[in-house]
């Protein structure tokens, strides 16, 4: 398991890590009422550089209107949680590169089954960039569980609750010898993994599901389409079906956590890695590391 540092921004100070407790009589306990992010800090001569921060801040801002916590739009302007995060990094004085994993946490106490009005922490905490997949290549399997529809657990809302989905999906792969699972939406399309996207190339083109299959729509996603466009690959985004990952010339993953990594094996089939993929690996380890990047912002 990952080092988790040892301060804790919480209620509104830096405090250490094992003093930010939530009650378990609150709603993030009791129901999962919590929506997080977490993003990428590239740690370069005692500068912090944090990877695409405002799409991080925008998501988390929609995922609070998504479940209804109002109070996030209100209490958190962008420039504020820039501010802390750095305080953050400066405070754990991080060496190393890491993720932050900032959350909005409903901290009512017994409030019932609701979300509107309610009071609401952030807590944001530190710990080492180590990647959730094998970065030599991931073994996938197919998921007897689906990904959670918009109509029922929303997917583009990044909510503690709905990760049980995915908890249940990676935890059925890894008891089956893969290291992650892939999920298909209700009507046996491909979504993504338990935490990070997917894409697969067939005859030259890039493909990814759209966002109206249920997937959360990954930063680092919509970073590897705009690397794409800027290197001539043509891409679609899509229903996939199964099969095509089957059969696929190149099937790679990308997320916060999972970086992009390349996947050698679906279902027992094995998969072969390719050119398209090695290209958009350097392309987005570029964006994601270097100082010079126009996706980082220098805290
Ligand atoms: N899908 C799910 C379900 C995830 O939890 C994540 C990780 N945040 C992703 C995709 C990838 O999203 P991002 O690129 O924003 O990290």
């Amino acid at each position: 398991m990952a080092t988790i540092y040892p301060k804790t921004y919480y209620n509104d100070s830096i405090i250490n890590t094992e003093d930010a407790n939530l009650s378990v009589a609150s709603s993030a306990i009791l129901y999962g009422l919590s929506v997080y992010t977490v993003f990428h800090v590239t740690v370069s001569e005692g500068k912090y550089y944090a990877f695409r921060l405002k799409d991080h801040y925008r998501r988390l801002q929609n995922s609070s209107r998504i479940i209804g916590i109002d109070t996030f739009a209100v209490e958190w302007s962008f420039k504020k949680f820039q501010k802390i995060m750095n305080e953050l990094l400066v405070a754990n004085a991080s060496k190393k590169d890491v993720f932050v994993r900032v959350s909005f946490h409903i901290d009512a106490l017994l409030p019932g089954t609701r979300s509107r009005g309610l009071p609401a922490v952030l807590s944001a905490f530190v710990y080492d960039a180590e990647p959730i997949v094998p970065q030599d290549g991931a073994r996938l399997k197919t998921s007897v569980w689906r990904r959670t529809p918009d109509y029922s657990i929303p997917s583009r809302a990044k909510v503690n609750g709905a990760y049980v989905n995915s908890v249940l999906a990676r935890q059925d792969a890894i008891d089956s010898g893969y290291d992650d699972c892939i999920f298909l939406d209700n009507l046996g399309h491909v979504a993504e993994l338990s935490a990070a996207n997917i894409f697969l190339v067939r005859d030259g083109v890039l493909l990814t599901p759209g966002a109206n299959i249920d997937i959360l729509e990954g930063i680092n996603r919509r970073t590897v389409l705009e690397l794409a466009e800027k290197l001539d690959i043509p891409t679609a985004e899509r229903s996939i079906d199964l099969t095509e990952l089957y059969i696929a010339d190149e099937v790679f993953v990308c997320g916060t956590s999972a970086f992009l990594t390349p996947v050698i094996a679906i279902d027992n089939r094995t998969i072969s890695t390719g050119s398209i993929t090695n290209k958009l690996r350097k392309a987005y380890q570029d964006a994601l590391l270097k100082p010079s990047s126009p996706y980082v912002t220098k805290l």
